[in-house]
């Protein structure tokens, strides 16, 4: 369990002005990690530090100012092109950098003058995936979301039977994940419309978003030794933004009796910053099981699940259309819903996925699904938001959308805010949507 120190003090500033902004994503309290390099020069991408509206090149840093101990060994693997080096440390070695950091970037910090050198302005650095990910696996923790969409196929029985008693998940595809700013092709499939006599093979009619949390595995286990929920966030490096694109028509006619397949692969977005669990510290909270429900099998409970398992990270997504672009109009808030609400937490995810003995490594990612509140107006796709298509809604300029247009950007916020600490934000997973491949002809 992290635990509260100087480097959340809500009173800490930097000498990096725009880190001082209350209403930025980067105070010196968050410190997120990202894979960057300044655009268009052809330079290793190397691992980066966000302090306000700057990156701290860490490769930069090691050379000009070397840090202390422990934390100048988690340094040295930071100029790798992907965070796995760091991932694999482990815990120590995390703290250890964060400390530093926070150190040599308040302000009246000794030799700020040297390690401003190795500050890169974000708008002019482009991203990488922020590690390489082995392995990609799906949860569906939100009970919300998973009703919400039970409800559609199965109206007399919305969650099946195991939902409250293990995190569902599926396998997913690692290929075909990308950092905010990739473009996303209508991806083509095998669709059968209601009453069809056979499918066909065509462009999805029903592309959609999935809000969801994204977690990285720091430190794996060995394979054939289970994590124990107690020690399952210590292998946890920390959190992203995850939208899993999803071809709704595809998926509903391929998901029996296998799951999720190519209504998934052919696209997930992350946003390019992982902020850590230990600056999210201030922001935990007790979580719980409503007493009427089953209570978790004694492998996916425990003490600090129940005293600070929860994070409250407020989610938020947004719709920029063709129109809106053309028009400078600025995007348009779909939904907002919180990850306090999920009904399984990180650790129980971590706990249950190695309870078989098998093996996490650095850098595997976890989706946490679609993170859906208990409003409707609190839903994490638009499946949920149009009630499966039948519900068409307006936007402010007067289009209407069931499912995604070409042309289409969705982006995804996260912000953490709590009363004396210093609200700390993940930046965006952005995506625009593509026409089909061949004017439509798959
Ligand atoms: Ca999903």
């Amino acid at each position: 369990m992290r635990t509260l120190d100087s480097t959340h003090d809500p009173a800490l500033k930097s000498w990096v002005d725009s880190a001082n902004r209350p209403d930025g994503d980067f105070p010196i309290q968050n410190l997120p990690f990202a894979v960057f390099r300044r655009t268009g020069t052809g330079e290793p991408f190397r691992c980066g530090v966000a302090i306000g509206e700057q990156v701290l090149d860490l490769a930069a840093l090691a050379a000009l100012h070397p840090l202390e101990g422990r934390a100048q060994q988690a340094l040295s693997v930071c100029a790798q092109p992907a965070l796995n080096g760091l991932m694999a440390l482990g815990r120590e070695a995390w703290d250890a950098l964060r400390q530093e950091l926070s150190r040599v970037l308040r302000a009246g910090a000794q030799h700020a003058d040297r390690v401003a050198k190795a500050l890169v302005p974000q708008p002019g650095v482009e991203f990488a995936l922020p590690a390489r990910i082995g392995d990609y696996t799906d949860f569906y923790t939100s009970i919300h979301h998973a009703t919400a969409v039970g409800r559609q196929f199965r109206p007399d029985q919305p969650l099946l039977p195991n939902y409250k008693w293990m995190p569902i998940a599926y396998h997913g595809r690692a290929s075909s994940i990308g950092v905010s700013g990739q473009p996303v092709r209508r991806p083509c499939g095998q669709l059968k419309p209601q009453g069809a006599a056979q499918p066909k093979l065509a462009p999805t009619e029903r592309l959609d978003y999935e809000l969801e949390v994204g977690v990285f595995i720091g430190t794996g286990n060995p394979a054939g030794e289970p994590i124990a929920i107690e020690q399952a966030e210590e292998h946890v490096f920390g959190l992203c933004l995850l939208n899993d694109w999803s071809a709704r028509d595809v998926q509903a006619w391929e998901y029996q009796p296998l799951g999720p397949f190519l209504g998934k692969n052919f696209a997930t977005t992350v946003s390019p910053w992982v902020v850590t669990l230990e600056a999210l510290a201030p922001f935990r909270l007790p979580w719980s099981r409503p007493h009427a429900d089953p209570q978790p099998l004694p492998y996916l409970d425990g003490r600090e699940l129940r005293s600070a398992g929860a994070v409250d990270l407020e989610l938020t997504v947004w719709l920029e259309t063709a129109r809106m672009r053309a028009q400078g109009t600025g995007a348009e808030q779909l939904s907002r819903c919180n990850f306090r609400d999920s009904y399984w937490s990180i650790a129980q995810m971590v706990a249950h996925h190695s309870v078989n003995g098998c093996n996490l490594q650095p850098g595997d990612l976890f989706g946490s699904g679609t993170q859906s509140g208990p409003q409707s107006s609190e839903a994490g796709s638009l499946l949920e938001l149009t009630a499966g298509g039948r519900q068409p809604f307006g936007l402010a300029d007067g289009e209407t959308r069931t499912f995604l247009a070409d042309g289409d950007r969705v982006i995804l916020k996260g912000r953490c805010a709590r009363l004396g600490f210093a609200p700390i934000g993940f930046g965006e997973a952005a995506g625009i949507v593509l026409p089909a491949n061949g004017a439509g002809r798959c």
